[in-house]
């Protein structure tokens, strides 16, 4: 991936960015290849549903968001994860009306999540293909290891990448550790994803690049209050479709290979 070199240097007042070279393009799995966080509001919505009798929707909602905020060290992300916070807040919010059939609707929501089918976004095969043709690209992804899996194989986007990185939590460390097994220095390194919390903040704070492409929805975990917006390093993309033309500029390796 070449020599580390300094592309860190703060922009002048009225003097362009230093661009690249990029080298390495990693992307994101949910909500950026494929479709998930609106599955998650829709098993959310069930829940509520299920406790209306209990509590208004709103609370159960706040309720699952504490119940899954506080058990992320031990359960990880994922719907496996989301589906034993579930239970906690059925038995929380709804404990005089809890019973087996209860928690039978709660694993039955669990299950249709991680039995959905896959659905790729619209355009994004084409979009990594473009990617793919002048950078290699790594999978960077975080949740459950099977169920991550089982969206890759589903998704048929694997031909894309170079290599695959299912994590358990996207840090500063979790991309140094993976920069430095590739061998790629971060300010060579360019980071595509949804979340500003998990996919740009901590890229940047390394000295990589970071692609902004946001989906329609966003957990509200993986919202952060004050985005770096004017970090010389990041940029915005309204769809993935967008992002070739955006890392086009920040690399040395010319134009797409035929
Ligand atoms: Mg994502």
């Amino acid at each position: 991936m070449g020599t580390p070199r300094s592309t860190d240097a703060p922009p002048q007042s009225g003097a362009p960015t230093r661009l690249g070279p990029v080298q390495l393009v990693g992307i994101d799995g949910d909500d950026t290849l494929w479709r998930c966080q609106d599955l998650f509001d829709a098993a959310v919505q069930e829940l509520g549903q299920l406790l209306a009798g209990s509590a208004e929707p709103a609370a159960v909602a706040d309720a699952l968001h504490e119940r899954e905020t506080e058990n992320l060290s031990l359960f990880g992300y994922g719907a496996k994860g989301f589906t034993l916070s579930a239970i906690e807040t059925v038995l929380e919010v709804g404990a005089r009306a809890v019973d087996g059939t209860v928690v039978r609707a709660v694993l039955g929501i669990g299950r249709r999540l991680i039995e959905h089918p896959v659905e790729v976004l619209p355009g994004a095969d084409d979009a990594l293909a473009a990617i793919a043709r002048t950078h290699p690209v790594v999978l960077v992804t975080k949740g459950d290891l099977v169920d991550q899996e089982r969206k890759l194989a589903e998704s048929g986007l694997g031909r894309h990448l170079a290599h695959v990185e299912i994590v358990s939590e996207k840090s500063t460390g979790t991309y140094s550790d993976l920069l430095r097994t590739l061998g790629c220095p971060p300010e060579e390194f360019l980071m595509v994803g949804n979340s500003e919390r998990s996919d740009v903040e901590p890229v940047l704070e390394i000295g990589g690049w970071a692609v902004h492409v946001p989906y329609r929805t966003t957990w509200r975990r993986e919202l952060v209050e004050a985005p770096s917006v004017s970090h010389p390093r990041r940029r915005a993309a309204p769809t993935l479709a967008d992002v070739p033309a955006l890392i086009a500029p920040l690399s040395t390796r010319g134009p797409e290979r035929p």
